[in-house]
């Protein structure tokens, strides 16, 4: 049996995992699970904010469960999330999108999926003062990054028998950079015949998801960008309270919803389970779980059409507990 890591983190984030771990249960998934800890949770128990141990435990289970974690303001703290990135070299940032019936969006049937690079360009965070009026950042991108990214994106795409993918760049003026980018793009299309590929400049992508979302498929894309296009994609489906995440490299994954810990809710019984549950979802796809995968979203979309037992961000007034309660029973019902 399959042992993955979970992490709860603060805020709110603990609530939320022992949802999502109470749907798994009932889901009768192929997993155990070893609860180990990061954020400031860790650092109030003198561990550190990122204890040797739980990055331990990730390397040797290879798959995880997080909820969000605090990251305090003010110097000294690093992200935990770009420090867990960084140490296990988790390559992908997998951001699905779609409509849920009952979940306030702009339109309906949307199912996009942003693949953002999740370690280089901009956000490798290496920039400088020069002098005291200026300052400089450097944007790297490289062959293998660029190469990685796009082939995830294709063989994700052949194994959800999506129908196009689309690489979002800047190539028209950073010819360098987004240009390697594209050239490596396109040289992998190649290889994936079955798969319609095609490019787009990022300002003009922007214009398109919000105008005509339903020309779209799977992006892939630099992390700057991805960043930026994946919480468009967020808002035009109905929020954070609904967008999962995952952190995907080739010797572990971790998957978490897209929002944060929502400290002012914590221990309040309140905030919306459906984006980590989405989280779990994702997991047990990649871990080969399809069929339990399908009936937690199956469950967990009925409740929400239902508009019933739901959270106060989809209009309704149930607790968490309530609304995981709800997709339980669906569950368990098997309808
Ligand atoms: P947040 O996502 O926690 O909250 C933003 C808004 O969304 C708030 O109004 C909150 O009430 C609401 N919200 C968030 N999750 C919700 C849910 N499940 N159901 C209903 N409403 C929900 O963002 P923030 O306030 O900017 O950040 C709070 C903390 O979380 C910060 O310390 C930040 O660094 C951290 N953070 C962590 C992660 C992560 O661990 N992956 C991601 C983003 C932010």
């Amino acid at each position: 049996m399959q042992t993955i890591t979970v992490i709860p983190g603060d805020g709110t984030g603990p609530e939320l995992t022992s949802a999502a771990l109470e749907v798994l249960e009932a889901s009768g998934a192929d997993l155990k699970w070893e609860i180990m800890h990061a954020g400031q949770t860790a650092f109030e128990k003198g561990m550190g904010v990122l204890p040797e141990e739980t990055l331990n435990s990730i390397r040797r289970n290879k798959v995880a469960l997080k909820g969000p974690i605090t990251t305090p303001v003010g110097t000294g703290f690093r992200s935990i999330n770009v420090a867990l990135r960084k140490e296990l070299d988790l390559y992908v940032n997998l951001r699905p999108a779609r409509t849920y019936q009952g979940v306030l969006s702009r339109y309906d049937n949307i199912d996009l999926v942003v693949v953002r690079e999740n370690t280089e360009d901009l956000y490798a965070g290496i920039e400088h003062m020069v002098g005291e009026d200026a300052a400089e950042s450097i944007k790297i991108i490289t062959r293998k990054g660029s190469e990685r990214i796009v082939r995830f994106a294709f063989e994700y795409a052949r194994r959800e028998n999506r129908k196009k993918v689309t690489a979002v760049h800047k190539a028209n003026i950073m010819k360098c950079t987004d240009g390697l980018f594209l050239e490596v793009a396109r040289a992998v299309a190649k290889e994936y015949p079955d798969i319609e590929f095609e490019d787009r400049i990022v300002d003009n992508m922007c214009m398109q998801l919000v105008s005509k979302p339903h020309l779209y498929d799977v992006m892939v894309m630099p992390n700057l960008y991805g960043d930026i296009i994946s919480d468009l994609c967020a808002g035009l489906v109905g929020g954070l309270g609904v967008a999962p995440g995952a952190n995907i490299g080739e010797n572990a994954a971790i998957f978490e919803p897209v929002h944060g810990s929502a400290p002012k809710y914590a221990g309040q019984n309140k905030v919306n389970p459906t984006a980590i549950l989405l989280s779990v979802v994702l997991m047990l796809k990649y871990l080969g779980q399809n069929e339990i995968a399908v009936k937690i979203e199956k469950a967990l979309a009925e409740v929400i059409a239902e508009r019933k037992d739901v959270t106060y961000d989809l209009g309704g007034e149930a607790t968490t507990s309530q609304m995981t309660g709800a997709v339980i029973r669906k569950i368990k019902s098997g309808s």
